[in-house]
């Protein structure tokens, strides 16, 4: 795998593929700064050596031209984050782009328009991205963000950087962490998978029974395996027609010496709102009219002692409506209980749909080994699907 480190950006100008794809207010300000800052390294790593910048990136899904999702509104927000000014080229491809790259001071910072300003962006059309590989001497993806996609400028592009293409700071890191836990995870590994629904999880699941020694099934998705087991679940979020699959992965879980570890108990409530009657009851026994909305507190410390356990942790769906403060105990405890055993030395990567937004809402996210940056990428991954954007930096 490529990095940075392979090389010397000294006079040199890096393209670099950064994820920009922030969200902006009613007047184009930035409201989330997280994807800016964690471009910065590698932006400043090649600045550091001596190396100029162009920075190219995607924002939003515009239709033509449409200037209220033009990059030029992150410009002022990225120079204060990057501490450098940043320079902005109203195009991507072209005479304008290859103007100002040309006439680009040494450790200078030059961003392009949005890349979606381009339908050939989306379709990987191979004539942009040959016009976009004009503008730098090494090519350097860092968006992880994208990487599942493949766009001219995340995978396409390498075909024109032979020998010349490597990964950013960011995107390495991604990749190294999730290999931490797929491929050579210290044992005992365990995943803790909740969330909505089996149907979102299944391949991930099939997927990481092959490298996980434990598996904690949480969250709504839980209650279509203890139904399958015969259990009564009352009005639980359940699917039905997944049921014959949840039997199947328990069965392929205990071929494959997998211990599953399902909720004992449940928070039930007869109203789907933070301010109803709540009481807790065992898991294959909620009474009718009855939905369970939280883990309960055998299920927290029985998961709590699972994951003290453990020397390799994959956090991946919460186990409870973490939105509602009345629901959010179980996926706090769990947050706690990940955290606590991170200070004990094992390794705990949080990735894929709403478990970075729970870790970063209750302020766990500095007390876990890594926080992933992409959701829908982050899922392939554990999916173990070959994405786009990395395989074409690896093939370069
Ligand atoms: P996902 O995006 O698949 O990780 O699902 C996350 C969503 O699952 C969150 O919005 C939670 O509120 C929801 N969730 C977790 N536990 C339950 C539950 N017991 N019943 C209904 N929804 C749940």
């Amino acid at each position: 795998m490529k990095t940075l480190n392979d090389f010397d950006f000294n006079g040199k100008t890096a393209l670099i593929r950064v994820d920009f794809n922030v969200p902006l207010d009613d007047e184009q300000k930035v409201t989330d700064t997280t994807r800016i800052e964690a471009a910065k390294p590698t932006i400043m790593q090649v600045l550091n050596q001596g190396g100029s910048c162009v920075l190219m990136s995607h924002l939003g899904r515009p239709k033509n031209r449409d200037q209220k999702l033009s990059l030029e509104h992150i410009v002022s927000t990225a120079e204060q984050i990057l501490g450098v000014k940043v320079l902005f080229v109203s195009d991507c491809i072209g005479e304008k782009p290859l103007q100002a790259v040309a006439e680009l001071p040494k450790n200078s910072v030059l961003l392009l328009e949005n890349l979606r300003f381009y339908t050939e962006e989306e379709q990987g059309d191979t004539s942009f991205a040959q016009s976009l590989a004009e503008l730098g001497d090494i090519y350097v993806n860092d968006a992880f963000g994208t990487a599942h996609r493949a766009h001219a400028s995340t995978a396409i592009i390498a075909d024109y950087f032979k020998g010349k293409s490597c990964f950013g700071t960011l995107l390495a890191s991604e990749i190294t962490n999730v290999n931490r836990v797929m491929l050579n995870g210290e044992s005992p590994v365990t995943a803790i998978i909740g969330g909505a629904k089996v149907s979102s999880k299944i391949t991930i699941i099939e997927r990481i029974l092959d490298a996980v020694d434990h598996l904690i099934i949480g969250g709504g998705m839980a209650f279509t395996f203890i139904k399958a087991q015969g259990g009564s679940i009352g009005t639980s979020l359940v699917e039905d027609d997944k049921q014959e699959l949840a039997l199947n992965i328990l069965e392929l879980a205990s071929a494959k010496g997998v211990e599953v570890h399902l909720p004992i108990d449940t928070v039930i409530t007869q109203e789907f709102s933070n301010d109803s009657e709540t009481d807790v009851a065992m898991i294959h026994e909620i009474p009718d009219g009855w939905m369970g909305l939280d883990a309960g507190p055998e299920t927290r410390q029985k998961f709590s002692e699972v994951i003290h356990q453990s020397k390799t942790l994959l956090f991946n769906g919460p186990v409870g409506v973490f939105e509602m403060p009345t629901f959010a105990e179980g996926t706090i405890a769990l947050c706690e209980a990940i955290a606590l055993a991170t200070k004990n030395g094992a390794f705990s990567l949080v990735g894929g749909g709403d478990s970075v937004a729970a870790v970063k809402q209750f302020n766990y996210d500095d007390q876990v080994s890594y926080v992933s940056t992409g959701g829908g990428a982050m899922l392939e991954m554990l999916e173990g699907k070959t994405l786009p954007g990395i395989a074409a930096v690896l093939n370069a």
